[in-house]
């Protein structure tokens, strides 16, 4: 938020947060998703983050749900840590009616991402560090969904940013790679998000077989299919990627995005992946290693713009 800095300040980072979001304006929608912007809570919230040792993270909120640089680059001058912008359009029933994605070119909703990442958005002089999250409402992509998708891949390619995807209980994160290797995006820099809410091993190794990242991403979630999955599974199957050497493919994040999930309100806030969930996977045997390249070194290689 605060300029381009040097990644090996980065630190361990957290790939996929958001600091405040609301998802309850869609129409016939039935429930209240929300995580209340409310500065004093969030910064409480990330200077326990910071006290358990984290340095960075990316807050992935987009266009239509809430996306802010003013209140992010706030939070990241208050709160000491790198925080990283997000750019591009969540999914379909959230884009914003007014970006007219459904009549526009593709190049030109292209170059709309491309001058943000240059010029910054708005006037604020704010520039995205990553293009996502970019996701699917569906199993599959509905019309619109691939034209952003299109037009994230193309400005990924001309600007050098990474591309973190929304992809959930499905195997959906196929599909969105294919479109971008249609469009020529190098697949090492994309990540699959909520690799966790689709706990198939084969899954995974396709992902992986095809050049790009997983990201487990729903971690101390307590009302997602992870949970109906069961934790013990997630760390099953990662311990089975890391034993197959696929560490500097794993992604680890909370996806914070309901106030249900902050400290303040008993939830496990932005520190159940290094309070909780990492003692639990080297109990299951991961090394330190493995943990550095998942938590340090792979998330510092997908935020190095190149
Ligand atoms: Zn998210």
């Amino acid at each position: 938020m605060l300029g381009p800095i040097d990644p090996a300040g980065l630190g361990f980072t957290l790939p996929h947060e958001h600091t405040q979001i609301a998802l309850w304006h869609v129409q016939s929608r039935w429930d209240y998703w929300q995580l209340t912007r409310d500065e004093t809570t969030i910064l409480a919230e990330l200077e326990r983050f910071r006290s358990a040792g984290g340095g960075s993270l990316a807050d992935l909120t987009l266009p239509g749900v809430g996306r802010d640089p003013v209140w992010l680059a706030g939070l990241a001058r208050a709160s000491g840590l790198n925080i990283v912008m997000g750019a591009g359009w969540y999914r379909n029933a959230y884009y914003p009616a007014e970006t007219l994605i459904d009549r526009r070119s593709v190049d030109d909703l292209a170059d709309e991402l491309v001058r943000e990442t240059t010029d910054g958005v708005g006037d604020t002089g704010v520039r995205p560090g990553i293009f996502g999250e970019i996701g699917t409402d569906k199993p599959w992509l509905a019309p619109a969904e691939e034209r952003v998708h299109r037009a994230v891949a193309r400005a990924a390619r001309r600007t050098g940013l990474a591309i973190s995807t929304h992809a959930v209980m499905s195997d959906v994160g196929l599909a969105q790679l294919r479109i971008f290797d249609e469009e020529g995006a190098d697949p090492t820099r994309v990540v699959v998000g909520h690799a966790d809410s689709y706990p198939v091993l084969d899954h995974y190794l396709e992902i992986i077989r095809r050049g790009a990242s997983l990201e487990f991403d729903f971690l101390g979630m307590s009302f997602t299919p992870t949970e109906r999955h069961g934790e013990d599974r997630v760390v099953e199957l990662i311990c089975e990627l890391l034993s197959r050497g696929h560490a500097d493919r794993i992604l680890l994040s909370q996806d914070v995005c309901h106030d249900s999930q902050l400290k303040r309100y008993d939830g496990n806030g932005y520190v159940y992946l290094s309070e909780t969930f990492l003692p639990r996977l080297r109990a299951a045997g991961a090394t330190q290693d493995e943990i550095d390249t998942m938590t340090v070194g792979n998330p510092r290689r997908i935020l190095t713009i190149g």
